[in-house]
Formats: C-alpha cells, structure tokens, sequence
C-alpha cells in the first residue's frame, strides 16, 4: 500500500545483498583476524546483527550510546556519550560501526576517543554515508549505500523511536 509519509529507497533484498557485499570486503582487509564491532546505539544495532552474521568467522561485539541528536531530525552538534565500550580495545582490531554518518561528528569525536585506547587498528563501517552536510571528515572504510540528503528510518533507523523494525531503508518525506 502507498504509504504518503515515507518511499521505499534500498528494500530488504538490496539491503541484505549490500551488507553481504560489506561483510566480504572486510573480510578480505582482515583474514582470520578476531575483530571487534563496536556498534553506536541504537540506529546500528540491525545492521551490526546482520553485518556480523555475514562476516562468517569468530568475533567480539561491545556497544557504545552516543548521540548527537535530540528528538528532532537536526544534529545539536554536541556529542553525549552516554554509555562507553567495556571491551578492552588495546591491540585489538576495532571496527566502528555506525547506522549513517551526517554531520560526521559522531564518528569523528567517537573515533579520537576509542583511537586513545590505542587498537591495533580502527576502521569505520557505516550502512548510509549521508553527504550533504557533513562538516567534520570522516573516512568511511566501508559504507552500504551514499545519499546526498533525505531523514532515513528503517532498518534500525528511527524517527522518535519509530520506524526502526521495518525491513528496507525508507525516505520519510514529512520531517
Ligand atoms: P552525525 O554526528 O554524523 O551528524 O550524526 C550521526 C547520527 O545522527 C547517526 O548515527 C544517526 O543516529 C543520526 N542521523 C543522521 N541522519 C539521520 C537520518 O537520516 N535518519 C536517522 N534516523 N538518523 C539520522
Ligand atoms: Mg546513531
């Protein structure tokens, strides 16, 4: 059914087939390395789901809550680290992961953060590189899908809580 309030951008087949792709890539960088995924609560947490079960080899999951958003759809440009990793990072191969990078603060403060417990290596994956308002950069070493613009829900992405257990990426036109 046609729904007024949001259009369908990446459905769940185009999803699954990009985080398989993703999964690969990595694997590939990192051959029978134990990596650890450290998720940013709460928009990465299907996406992590999904993206640890392709990679297919032994790996560790810690999560962080960071949040650069209030309720609204506009960054407040400040960085809130509610809940930290407990994992120990030192020596380990780390990898960011994240829902979508906007502004890229999040990922740019987050990773200076986790950089000063010093891992072995620390990469970003991401599954929406959002570019039209980024103003801190950010290196993606994995992204699913680029868009220039739009407020995405789906898939673990919410608008006020809502939206996050539908199973494709969703633009929602009335924000
Ligand atoms: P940044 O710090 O890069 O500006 O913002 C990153 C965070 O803002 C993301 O992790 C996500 O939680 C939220 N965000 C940015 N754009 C969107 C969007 O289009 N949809 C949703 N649901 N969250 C977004
Ligand atoms: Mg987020």
């Amino acid at each position: 059914m046609e729904d007024p309030e949001k259009t369908l951008l990446f459905g769940p087949e185009a999803v699954s087939a990009r985080v398989g792709e993703m999964a690969q890539a990595i694997r590939d960088n990192h051959p029978r390395e134990d990596i650890l995924f450290v998720g940013i609560l709460k928009g990465s947490f299907i996406f992590l789901a999904d993206l640890i079960r392709e990679i297919g080899h032994p790996c560790q999951v810690d999560f962080a809550r960071i949040a650069s958003y209030g309720s609204g759809t506009v960054s407040s440009g400040r960085l809130n680290i509610s809940l930290d990793i407990s994992m120990p990072v030192a020596g380990r191969t780390v990898i960011l992961v994240d829902d979508i990078v906007d502004s890229g603060l999040t990922l740019h403060e987050y990773k200076r953060v986790l950089q000063t417990k010093q891992p072995r290596s620390l990469e970003i994956a991401a599954l929406i590189d959002k570019t039209g308002r980024r103003n801190q950069q950010v290196e993606l070493d994995y992204y699913g899908f680029r868009i220039e613009e739009g407020f995405l829900v789906g898939y673990g992405l919410d608008c006020d809580e809502q939206y996050r257990s539908l199973p494709g990426i969703y633009e929602l036109k009335i924000v």
